[in-house]
């Protein structure tokens, strides 16, 4: 079913792009230093979205109560984050401005996201660069000691701002020691080993979560005046990726079954850059940074088939793929670009290693170039990482690399103010759908997620807190006791079931269907098979799962279990979003729907939307809204990297 957009209000500011922020932040209602410590605020999540919200609201002055899955904060996914993070700062003077920024992000996501949305992150991209570096994230200098940047796809300058190949995991800890202040001070409440499994809504806004004790399975009730999901991004439905293997849907989509949208699902990312997979008994896949591609070159022989020793392939039997097709943007095109180069390639029997599934990424050049010494400076820990897991040197042979599932542009739909279609209810980092479109450029996630939690919410949390009259709420209010009960009873159910297959069995299943139908190519009879198998596959689920142990006691059978039944239902509406857009964009790509060159071909006239769907209950289908994108600073043009 189909509705023309009646309630998606994006509350985007109008006029000037460049002052829209600024009037968006003095028209909204403040919150006095004196009344923010009347407001508790529950924020889901400790990665970079989580973390430095955290960090900040408290800071301000409000109680804020922190639940995480890991041990500990610094744990959450956002630790893995590897090649850098994307700042206009322009320190190379090479050409870049906030507006470049803004730019190449609208088009790197093939026009498929709100320009407002993007210019306010192209702006606030300086500050967060400020900020880690006043916490002591220790960034990469050059000789003169300003901070060093490196280039990442779909950008033709360098604007990325790294520390080795552990840029995520120092952010975070500069995120994880301003919350840990905050944690001494008493002003966050921090509870690690907690799964949220629902949102609590009192009188239609929500006001609380449930969770389940990890540890103890005890289901605990928190209630708040505004809940904040920084979650992460659901990757792990085609259950090999480049994510942590706890990264899930199950907070978004219990969300969702309360009323929160869910848009644009089916926009996945594929990295080109990944180490192949090498056999069913892989659970995870392995990213090699973007950043590689500053260095690397890639190529596949020229001749179909050819099983030479690498080394052994002159140079003039060699085909640099992307720098032929693509000469502009060479070896640096975007992910989804890159990605499906690769893919045509191996299909059409170029592919290198077992298999044919795999391309080159070769650094001989640049070890020749600029000797091993400085390769190694710049990427020794991803080439450590590489020899570990291939046991091959790529000091001395090139990388073999092959695309794999790794981010997620969709997620919860939220207006500007990242507020959800649930009033109360925000949404932050890879969780909410808001800045990518249909495609993210490399370093964009860790500016999304410290942008969203360090300069957006602190503004915005405040209309919702000052401009809603709040009445009190306590954990006793039936609303609490309704949605701790479903809760038990999901559990229960799950624990019941008792059959003959691993939750791992069916998560592995349900990946090789979405990546096959779903994945980097998609056609009509392909998303309908798909969505027909996951049907089945939920209906096998919920008959023949077997979930060991019981709840009273840390079971992570039972954790992975609940997580994959909530995919479960997500993969559908997933293959129904993808099936629903008859067009390529970025990184959805319908064969139906490509130029003569084999790129996406967008269809502005009938799908220049962002994609929302309404839960509504399990035995209905989801109802789609639409939220209509204008482009008024960048147009709207076949994307193009030649
Ligand atoms: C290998 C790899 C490398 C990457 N490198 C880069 C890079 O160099 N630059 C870049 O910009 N991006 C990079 N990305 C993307 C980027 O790391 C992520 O998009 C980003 O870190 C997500 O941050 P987040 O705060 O939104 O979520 P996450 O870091 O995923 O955090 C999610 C948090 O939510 C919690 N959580 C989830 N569900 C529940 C629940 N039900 N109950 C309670 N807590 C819950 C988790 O415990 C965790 O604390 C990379 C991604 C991968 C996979």
């Amino acid at each position: 079913m189909s509705t023309q957009n009646p309630i998606l209000d994006s509350k985007c500011p109008t006029g000037d792009i460049e002052t829209r922020w600024d009037r968006h932040r003095f028209d909204m209602k403040q919150v006095n230093p004196a009344n923010k410590r009347k407001f508790h605020i529950i924020i889901v999540g400790t990665g970079l979205a989580g973390g430095s919200a955290a960090a900040t609201l408290a800071e301000l002055g409000y109680k804020v109560t922190s639940l995480c899955i890991q041990d500990s904060p610094r744990r959450a996914h956002s630790i893995a984050a590897q090649g850098g993070i994307n700042a206009a700062k322009n320190y190379p003077n090479d050409g870049d401005s906030i507006y470049r920024l803004f730019y190449d992000t609208v088009k790197g996501g093939d026009f498929r996201a709100r320009e407002s949305n993007v210019y306010r992150l192209a702006q606030v991209s300086n500050n967060i660069i400020d900020q880690a570096t006043a916490q002591g994230v220790p960034f990469a200098r050059e000789y003169g000691g300003h901070m060093d940047n490196r280039s990442f796809g779909g950008a033709q300058v360098s604007r990325t701002f790294y520390a080795r190949g552990a840029t995520g995991q120092q952010l975070l800890l500069g995120a994880y020691a301003a919350m840990s202040r905050q944690i001494k001070l008493g002003k966050i409440d921090m509870r690690p080993r907690r799964e949220m499994l629902d949102v609590v809504k009192v009188d239609g806004v929500a006001r609380g979560v449930i969770c389940r004790n990890m540890v103890t399975g005890e289901y605990e009730r928190y209630a708040g005046d505004a809940v904040l999901l920084c979650t992460g991004g659901y990757g792990n439905v085609f259950y090999l990726s480049t994510n942590a293997k706890a990264s899930n849907v199950t907070a978004s989509w219990r969300a969702h079954k309360r009323g929160a949208f869910f848009a644009n699902p089916c926009y996945t990312q594929i990295h080109p850059t990944c180490i192949p997979v090498s056999g069913d008994h892989q659970s995870k896949l392995t990213l090699m940074s973007e950043s590689l591609r500053n260095d690397g070159r890639v190529w596949v022989p020229k001749q179909a088939g050819d099983s030479r020793p690498v080394n052994d392939i002159p140079e003039s039997e060699r085909d640099y793929y992307l720098e032929r097709r693509y000469p502009a943007f060479g070896n640096l095109v975007p992910r989804d670009v890159a990605s499906r180069a690769s893919k045509e390639r191996c299909d059409a029997g170029f592919g290198v290693g077992p298999g044919g599934k795999s391309v080159y990424l070769d650094f001989a050049e640049a070890i020749k170039r600029d000797g091993e010494d400085t390769v190694r400076a710049k990427y020794g820990n991803l080439f450590h990482m590489y020899e570990k897991i291939t046991d091959e040197n790529p000091y001395e042979r090139p990388m073999r690399i092959y695309p794999a599932v790794h981010y997620t542009m969709g997620g919860l739909w939220v207006d500007y103010n990242l507020e959800s279609t649930v009033p109360g209810l925000f949404v932050l980092g890879e969780a909410n759908f808001s800045d990518h479109g249909a495609n993210r450029l490399g370093a964009s996630a860790l500016m999304q997620g410290l942008s969203d939690g360090y300069f957006v919410i602190p503004y915005t949390v405040c209309g919702h807190l000052a401009g809603r009259n709040l009445q009190p709420v306590s954990t006793s209010d039936e609303a609490f006791a309704e949605a701790e009960a479903s809760v038990r009873q999901r559990t229960d159910a799950l624990l019941a079931v008792n059959g003959s297959r691993t939750v791992d069995d069916f998560h592995r299943e349900l990946g090789l269907t979405m990546w096959d139908h779903c994945g980097m190519a998609r056609t009509t009879e392909g998303l309908q098979t798909a969505i027909g198998k996951i049907g089945e596959l939920r209906e096998a689920f919920w008959n023949d799962v077997r979930v060991l142990g019981g709840n009273e006691e840390f079971n992570q059978s039972l954790e992975k279990a609940g997580r994959v039944a909530d995919f479960l239902e997500f993969a559908e509406v997933f293959a129904k979003d993808a099936l629903d857009r008859n067009e390529s964009c970025g990184g959805h790509f319908r064969e139906e729907s490509q130029t003569e060159e084999g790129e996406a071909l967008r269809d502005d006239e009938n799908y220049c939307y962002a994609a929302a769907w309404e839960y509504q209950g399990a035995d209905s289908d989801s109802a789609l809204h639409k939220e209509d994108l204008k482009f008024e600073y960048v147009k709207l043009a076949q994307r193009s990297y030649k």
